[in-house]
């Protein structure tokens, strides 16, 4: 049976603002759908789009997972240690870890990386595409790098095991980050921007970087983030999603991203990082977590099996082996 890690969704987000549940909902993952393995589940913020403070939002979708989680605990467990999450694997289980998208939610106190630790928070993305107290997001013009704040806290979150996730960061954030850790760090859902040149992805130096640091990498399911035209499209502001076709493969696309990934020497640091929930648009053979089955399989045959378990949990849990407590 294939074990599947995914290091990013919006589920959480989705199902808390359109009122569904967790065990069967209409969007791209649900209990009834997804494989056995482990499903990071995002707190989403985008400050731009709340109505309240982005801690009190983010206390609220952490809510919501908790009830979702704690309602489906037959069929769902949460892991909060390597030890919870090598079980999960070993058992042919399902296994959920709460993250936070947009490091907003701290609210510039960093007492609050305590609060969510202990609220189960075991990764933390450090910006969403804008400015906040940490760093700025990707689509800053002035792109600036981790603030003194920042700072602090990527070296609490070392301390406490909660991972340091580079998506969305701008590309100074990235290299401060990479000098300021003192532990492996994850780009949990970006792919390489030299097939893709999509602002959201990673250069050749980056991926270098990240295989130095013992980092992991998510490869992304979003069209605009794995094709080139798709691309060109979403960086001019126009609906990207109008534009894919039937015949289009997002497998293949996937595919090519990990080869690519593989060739510049990141054997042991990528695997996946979907988005599901979180995307605009989605090939036909990507639209949900119960097609990811069929992707790897697909690796199997094309690439090997070993490259397959790799990117399927391999890489995952080699990395949350040496950077969680
Ligand atoms: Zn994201």
């Amino acid at each position: 049976m294939i074990c599947i890690c995914d290091a990013h969704c919006d589920t959480i987000s989705e199902i808390y603002e359109k009122n569904l549940s967790l065990p069967s909902n209409d969007g791209m993952l649900d209990l009834e759908r997804m494989p056995q393995g482990i499903q990071i589940f995002a707190a989403f913020i985008d400050k731009k789009n709340i109505k309240c403070t982005p801690m009190n939002y983010c206390i609220k979708l952490i809510k919501k997972y908790h009830d979702e989680i704690g309602k489906n605990s037959e069929r769902i467990s949460e892991c909060l240690s390597y030890a919870d999450a090598e079980r999960v694997i070993r058992d042919g289980g399902r296994g959920s870890i709460l993250s936070v998208e947009g490091g907003e939610a701290l609210e510039g106190n960093i007492a609050a990386l305590d609060m969510y630790y202990s609220l189960g928070v075991r990764l933390i993305t450090l910006t969403w595409n804008y400015a906040n107290e940490l760093a700025d997001g990707i689509t800053e013009a002035r792109s600036g790098g981790l603030t003194d704040f920042g700072r602090e806290a990527v070296a609490r979150m070392n301390e406490l095991g909660i991972i340091v996730d580079v998506s969305h960061l701008s590309e100074r954030g990235f290299w401060d980050v990479m000098e300021a850790t003192s532990k492996p760090v994850a780009a949990s859902h970006s792919n390489a921007k030299a097939l893709c040149p999509h602002r959201r992805n990673l250069t050749d130096e980056q991926i270098a970087a990240l295989i130095k640091n013992r980092g992991f990498i998510g490869i992304n399911f979003c069209p605009a983030f794995l094709d080139k035209n798709l691309a060109d499209l979403d960086m001019r502001g126009e609906d990207y999603a109008a534009h894919i076709r039937e015949d289009m493969s997002g497998a293949e696309s996937v595919i090519s991203h990990i080869e690519y990934m593989f060739s510049l020497g990141a054997e042991e640091n990528v695997g996946l990082g979907s988005d599901f929930d979180g995307i605009a648009g989605a090939f036909s053979d990507l639209c949900g977590c119960e097609k990811t089955v069929c992707l790897i399989e697909k690796i199997r045959e094309r690439m090997s099996p070993d490259a397959a378990e790799r990117v399927s949990h391999g890489n995952f849990m080699r990395f949350l082996s040496e950077t969680w407590i």
